[in-house]
């Protein structure tokens, strides 16, 4: 993968994080996936100038397949990620997560852990960090799914869209279920 200068580096992080940052050094990382190599290059190492949750940030950029653009990433050194190999394994799984099916049908969070649905799991059983929607469990009946998200939508948008909690869900449910009847009775 081809290489941008540093100072382009340190404009995607003010973009992205809204701070200033100091080149640290340059950490070579070769990740391998079953003993193949799913990641190769070089992890720059910054220092952020007044980040309030994150002392040091790990950036580098890649050729976006299929098109002219380059895509920069930038991954704070905060929790799990505390080395560039980590930052690295982090964005691939984020990429890959990216790449389809893992926006909330109710709020539209972009980033599900695993699609919602899908004909192997069933509900993926993931909360949504966004507006507490449970798949696989709120929405577990078929015919009543799309009414879920959409009175759950409207609940979480008149909640000043914060996460719901255990009884706004039940009052979800009761206002579905009252409305529609149980599936035997149509
Ligand atoms: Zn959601």
């Amino acid at each position: 993968m081809g290489e941008v200068p540093i100072e382009t580096l340190r404009v995607a992080i003010r973009s992205l994080h809204g701070v200033e940052a100091t080149w640290l050094e340059s950490v070579p990382v070769h990740e391998t996936f079953q003993s193949e190599t799913v990641w190769q290059g070089e992890v720059q190492v910054f220092e952020l100038h007044k980040h309030p949750s994150a002392r040091l940030c790990f950036a580098w950029s890649h050729e976006v397949a299929g098109s002219d653009g380059r895509r920069f990433v930038a991954v704070l050194a905060q929790g799990p990620i505390d080395s560039p190999e980590a930052a690295v394994r982090a964005a691939i799984l984020q990429e890959a997560r990216e790449r389809g099916g893992l926006t909330c049908p109710v709020c539209g969070y972009p980033k599900l852990r695993e699609p919602p649905y899908t004909a192997e799991s069933g509900g993926s059983f993931e909360i949504c960090p966004s507006c507490g929607i449970q798949f696989g469990y709120m929405d577990a009946r078929d015919d009543l799914r799309e009414e879920v998200y959409r009175r759950w939508r409207e609940a979480w948008e008149a909640g000043e869209r914060k996460p719901l909690g255990m009884e706004e869900a039940k009052r979800v449910m009761r206002i579905v279920v009252t409305s529609q009847g149980p599936p035997d009775s149509n």
